[in-house]
């Protein structure tokens, strides 16, 4: 494992807190003080993930974020100062993949690094692999497309999304909030039950008794497990 994370942060104290932190759980990192060295360590090195600070020396993170994204699928992790906090959302416009708030805790930041890797490693597995078969279901994943005993079956984009983390993650139990993250690619704003509304039609659509799910599994006080 091992994956090796980019710290991009001018304030040197901040930056060996969160590099000390990190390495506690881990990870390797590489700490850089410039925008302009870190955008150009982005892309040579090929790190897991760039931790990445708005207000830098040379270029500003804002600059590293575009120039980053059009260039790289590197995941994306911005740090802003409070008074920052509405440029936070330009940060995700920019294609950033999460932001924290300074000051911040470090368990928070971990939590957060952990949930985007995991993202980014689900995206990978299913870009890799371009059929994926369980039982009497196939998803064609390039395609975005659903058999179900070898007959089409139409799903909403959400409900393939779903789906796919599911089989992708079978036998597995996957929170609300996780599944949230991967098939909605965010979490806030999003009412968790709106998992449950996807949930429920997947269900009519792929179980032979819905009321009684036999694929799709709830785990009370958790989420839902796939089974085959
Ligand atoms: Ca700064």
């Amino acid at each position: 494992m091992n994956e090796r994370i980019l710290i991009i942060e001018d304030e040197l104290p901040l930056a060996q807190a969160i590099a000390y932190a990190l390495k506690q759980e881990g990870f390797q990192t590489r700490i850089v003080h410039d925008g302009q060295e870190g955008l150009r360590l982005a892309l040579t090195e090929k790190p897991d993930l760039v931790i990445l600070d708005l207000m830098l020396p040379k270029l500003d993170g804002w600059e590293v974020c575009r120039t980053l994204r059009a260039k790289s699928k590197v995941p994306i992790l911005i740090l802003t100062a409070r008074s920052e906090e509405h440029d936070k959302v330009l940060g995700l416009e920019l294609g950033a993949d999460d932001y924290v708030v300074k000051p911040f805790s470090m368990r928070e930041l971990i939590a957060r690094i952990r949930a985007i890797l995991r993202r980014a490693k689900m995206v990978a597995v299913s870009e890799e692999s371009e059929v994926l078969k369980s039982g009497n279901l196939t998803i064609y994943v390039a395609e975005h497309r659903v058999e179900l005993e070898g007959k089409e079956l139409p799903l909403a984009p959400r409900e393939f999304a779903l789906l796919k983390v599911l089989v992708l993650n079978k036998g597995r139990v996957l929170s609300r909030e996780q599944l949230l993250e991967i098939a909605w690619g965010q979490k806030e704003f999003i009412d968790q039950h709106t998992v449950d509304v996807h949930i429920h039609w997947l269900r009519e659509k792929i179980e032979p008794d819905p009321k009684n799910p036999k694929r799709i599994l709830t785990v009370r006080g958790i989420g839902y497990r796939f089974v085959e």
